[in-house]
């Protein structure tokens, strides 16, 4: 596990496209911190209900119990006085609220793992992600394979035409790919296609 200063806590963000391996990758650390005898504490925003309700899933249906919260607020009331290293998955659900309140934990000396995408379906910067990134110790950043050519992806590309920001799906409603593969591509004349 890495560690930086002895009470000091620290963030680490796993961030990319989907499909690239970020819940797992979350899965992996938090396990270790499990097995480190770590008081470990795994939230998700409620809005991600694609699998079982209680847990954070990974594509490749690794699988860990979590607490669903509403908002960054709950997720903070919800921090047991005794515990020692949080994980959040899909953190670019929680918004801006979720920035003070990962730095406070931090501050408090907890140890706090971020998972989510860094970029919305057209590419764009998807707010928290870039700020955690910018204070955070730790950063990975994942890609997936590009369905349309096998290059590194980093963009989750969406396959309906739907243009709100947030639209909750998987395997069928974005696919992972390249900068190349997205450009010129428009989700309606694609699906036209
Ligand atoms: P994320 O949380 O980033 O969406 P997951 O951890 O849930 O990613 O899933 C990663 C897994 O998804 C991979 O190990 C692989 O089994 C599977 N997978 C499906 N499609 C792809 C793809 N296009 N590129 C990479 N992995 C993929
Ligand atoms: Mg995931
Ligand atoms: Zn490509």
């Amino acid at each position: 596990m890495e560690t930086f200063g002895r009470e000091a806590g620290w963030i680490e963000v796993i961030c990319g496209p989907m499909f690239s391996g970020k819940t797992e990758e979350l899965i992996r650390r938090l396990r270790r911190a499990v097995i480190a005898r770590q008081r470990v504490q795994v939230f998700k925003p409620d809005i991600d209900r694609r699998y079982h309700d209680r847990r954070i899933t990974s594509h490749s249906a690794l699988s860990l119990e979590a607490l669903p919260v509403t908002d960054a607020r709950e997720l903070l009331a919800r921090v047991g006085a005794d515990t020692q290293v949080v994980g959040i998955d899909e953190a670019q659900f929680l918004g801006l609220e979720l920035l003070p309140v990962v730095q406070h934990l931090a501050d408090r000396g907890l140890r706090v793992l971020l998972a989510g995408l860094d970029q919305d379906y057209l590419g764009r910067p998807f707010e928290p992600v870039p700020q955690l990134l910018a204070v955070a110790e730790s950063i990975t950043k994942c890609s997936a394979i590009c369905t349309r050519c096998g290059a590194s992806a980093s963009r989750s590309y969406r396959l309906s035409a739907a243009s709100e920001r947030v639209s909750v799906g998987a395997q069928e409603a974005y696919e992972a790919r390249c900068r190349r593969c997205c450009n010129g591509a428009h989700p309606a004349a694609d699906n036209a296609a």
